[in-house]
């Protein structure tokens, strides 16, 4: 089990609401004819923190990159904060403008400085006056605990201190969503704390939060629900003291022992 999640935490803002975040229903998702999400049915609550687990191709980024459409589907519904996704591009944009996104690899643009990777989405896409787009940035950059660093070039961080700061990128969109991808999966060890403490602080502070990741002592300190995917299904979910203690599912049972 890891031992990653050491202080307490502030369990009074991580209430989940009645209102749905996002809702999806009977989705399947194909690779040309590889069947890869299969009759998906999801509700999610506004406040809720979801850890998404389950054993490498059984589709968690892909159903993780459906809900911002970085994916198509091709049957069923996801509906997300009321909008539905479809082919129509002015959903996308609206969704995506919601919804932030943070990949195991960090992706931040290398030849921009850490202020700048924080500033361009703002300014180009919200038309956010530069000025402006700057104070939210080095606040959020603040919050991840790495002001000092806005000047420099993302290649001049270590990988903890660049995670954070693809964390601070999105929060600068001002996102209800929050989707993370395995986004200590990269890091190594003593990187992998400063992270996940970040993740925490957004949780208390009644972010609704999806992550994939195998931190299995975040899942239990952070999450209010977790799921287990394989093969493109959901094979079970359910709170994590039971969801741990008490495996349903022979699949759950074996991913288990092979992580913990
Ligand atoms: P996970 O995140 O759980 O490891 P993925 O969602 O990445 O799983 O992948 C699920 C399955 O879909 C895997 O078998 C993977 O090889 C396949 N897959 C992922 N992306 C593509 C793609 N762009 N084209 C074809 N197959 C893909
Ligand atoms: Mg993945």
């Amino acid at each position: 089990m890891s031992e990653a999640i050491e202080r307490a935490i502030d369990r009074s803002h991580m209430q989940v609401s009645d209102e749905v975040a996002i809702q999806i229903s009977q989705m399947n998702k194909w690779y040309g004819s590889f069947h890869v999400l299969r009759d998906v049915n999801m509700t999610v609550h506004k406040g809720e923190r979801i850890v998404i687990c389950g054993p490498s191709g059984s589709g968690k980024s892909t159903l993780i990159r459906c809900i911002n459409r970085l994916e198509e589907h091709q049957s069923g519904q996801i509906v997300v904060d009321g909008i539905e996704l479809t082919s129509d591009l002015k959903n996308i944009d609206k969704v995506r403008s919601e919804v932030g996104m943070v990949f195991q690899h960090f992706n931040l643009f290398p030849h921009l400085t850490i202020l700048e990777n924080c500033t361009l989405a703002p300014i180009w896409v919200r038309k956010t006056p530069k000025k402006e787009a700057e104070e939210v940035a080095m606040h959020y950059l603040k919050k991840v605990k790495i002001p000092e660093q806005a000047h420099k070039y993302p290649g001049q961080l270590s990988g903890g201190q660049q995670q954070r700061v693809a964390i601070a990128r999105s929060l600068c969109m001002k996102p209800r969503i929050m989707l993370f991808d395995e986004p200590t999966s990269a890091l190594d060890p003593e990187m992998i704390k400063e992270v996940l403490d970040t993740m925490i602080e957004l949780a208390e502070e009644g972010m609704t939060m999806l992550c994939v990741t195998h931190e299995m002592g975040f899942a239990q300190a952070v999450a209010n629900r977790v799921i287990f995917m394989d093969q493109g299904q959901i094979v079970e979910q359910n709170e994590p003291g039971e969801f741990f203690r008490n495996p349903k599912s022979e699949r759950t049972k074996l991913f288990l022992s092979q992580i913990l």
